[in-house]
């Protein structure tokens, strides 16, 4: 007879590892699953400022390694095997990765959202040949060569200040002609002089051979064509795609309720259209996706479940 776990947790990164500290502080035998490592987007992140009590200069890996040690601290099974099907339709839940079959009474579901692509011509074959989706992941690859950054967010604007440091000169590709960004965070782009915003335009396709080497850009007001070209001595230039996310729904299809965006709906109790299943994190259907957000998620989440386990299950 396999284990029966009383919560599972699908996804290590703040909302599944708050989560499993709540958890695992309430005496819940708990597994966490993380498919690839543990952090979700915030991994990805070079500076957390907004993360209150997070000293200055705090990054993304550090905070998740300290999360992920304190719930481990508690007595949760942390694991990194990629979750590949789940079953709520009975009592006791069944989750399976590529090892095998897990049994839970409840289970949060935490596994967050991915960057958006373009889908112009280009895009994926030079994925990782000068097209990047991750700045902290990929900036330093770009040492005085242009960097184009699309986007006009949060993170597209955070990361072109990022990015600056190492760009001979950043250019944000925006489609509309005002930012969508808090204020606070452009005004940090309008003090950088290397950084110029492009507005009015989208990418109409990336070129190169082996590497990015071409962009082509269309006004969008003008229907103006402009190529962007790598010069002769640089031989490249990267582009940072950070155009949104899109929630990693792929297991819940047809299982949970998804909204019309793909989100998983949920009140305050985390619960979702399946009795005993949870959602926490920017997985949620909510209005800020912040790290301080889904740890909020994660402990609401592991306080419902224990609930469930001890009332309802
Ligand atoms: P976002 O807020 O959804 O912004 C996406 C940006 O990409 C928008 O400017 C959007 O243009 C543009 N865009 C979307 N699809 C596009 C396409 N196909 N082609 C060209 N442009 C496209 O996403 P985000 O910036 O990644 O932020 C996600 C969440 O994380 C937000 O809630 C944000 O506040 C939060 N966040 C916060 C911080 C912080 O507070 N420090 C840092 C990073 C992220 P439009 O403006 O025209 O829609």
């Amino acid at each position: 007879m396999e284990k029966l776990y009383d919560v599972i947790i699908i996804g290590g990164g703040p909302a599944g590892l708050a989560a499993a500290l709540y958890a695992g502080r309430a005496k819940l035998s708990t597994l966490l699953f993380e498919g690839e490592k543990y952090g979700g987007q915030i991994a990805l992140t070079e500076e957390v400022e907004n993360y209150p009590g997070a000293p200055v200069n705090e990054t993304g890996p550090g905070l998740v390694k300290r999360m992920a040690e304190q719930a481990e601290h508690f007595g949760v099974e942390l694991k990194l095997e990629k979750v590949t099907d789940v079953d709520f339709s009975q009592k006791d839940k069944r989750v399976s990765t590529s090892k095998g079959d897990y049994f839970a009474k409840s289970v949060i579901v935490a596994t967050g959202a991915n960057p958006r692509k373009l889908g112009v011509p280009g895009e994926d074959v030079l994925t990782g040949k000068g097209v990047s989706y991750c700045a902290t992941c990929d900036g330093a690859f770009f040492e005085e060569l242009p960097i184009y950054v699309i986007g006009g967010g949060d993170t597209a604007v955070e990361e072109a200040v990022f990015l600056s440091k190492f760009g001979s000169k950043v250019t944000i590709v925006h489609r509309r002609d005002e930012l969508r960004a808090a204020r606070s965070i452009q005004d940090k782009v309008f003090n950088t002089p290397n950084i110029e915003v492009l507005w009015d335009s989208v990418v109409e396709e990336i070129g190169g051979d082996g590497l990015v080497e071409k962009l082509v850009l269309k006004n969008v007001k003008t229907g103006e064509l402009t190529e962007v070209h790598a010069s002769e001595d640089d031989g490249t230039f990267g582009i940072f795609v950070l155009v949104g996310y899109i929630p990693a729904n792929e297991l819940l299809v047809g299982k949970l309720t998804l909204d019309e965006q793909g989100y998983v709906p949920a009140g305050e109790d985390m619960l979702t259209s399946a009795p005993g299943v949870f959602v926490a994190g920017d997985l949620r259907a909510k209005k800020l996706r912040q790290v301080v957000t889904a740890t909020n998620d994660g402990a609401l989440a592991a306080i419902a479940a224990e609930a469930y386990v001890e009332n309802e299950y």
